[in-house]
């Protein structure tokens, strides 16, 4: 059992400290994201072999790859689903995904969720 007086003093003692946690949002700067943090995923159209094996690795089924030219291929991850494992990441032989530290991803419509990396260089935007 702690003595009130030793109780006090800690008291006392934290007053004029400055607090261990953050108010976020409202104060996002002072945020440290760890480098190897597992956020919103990155797919880079250019390196994609369409080898599928990020398909076959997903656990829950979030991304989905599509040919859509030779050698052209996109990226249809569904951020609803995706359970932020990296195991998509690991599992590419051409480094054509990432995890990004990027974490604020909350909407309360599933289909903005839906996202489609395509390769604008060589696919003309779908309307
Ligand atoms: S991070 Fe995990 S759940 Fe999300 S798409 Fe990649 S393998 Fe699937
Ligand atoms: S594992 Fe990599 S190269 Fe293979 S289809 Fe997925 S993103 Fe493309």
């Amino acid at each position: 059992m702690i003595r009130p007086g030793k109780m006090i003093k800690q008291v006392l003692g934290s007053l004029f400290k400055k607090p261990a946690t953050t108010e976020y949002p409202f104060h996002k700067k002072t945020l440290d994201v760890p480098a190897r943090f597992r956020g919103k995923l990155k797919f880079y159209p250019e390196k994609c072999i369409g080898c599928n094996q990020c398909v076959r690795d997903c656990p829950s089924n979030a991304i989905k790859i599509r040919k859509v030219a030779d050698k052209v291929f996109e990226a249809d991850i569904d951020l609803g689903k995706c359970i932020y494992c990296a195991q998509c990441v690991d599992s590419c032989p051409k480094r054509a995904l990432e995890a990004t530290c990027e974490f604020e991803l909350a909407s309360i419509d599933r289909e903005k969720l839906k996202v489609t990396f395509r390769d604008n260089t060589k696919i003309a935007p779908t309307k």
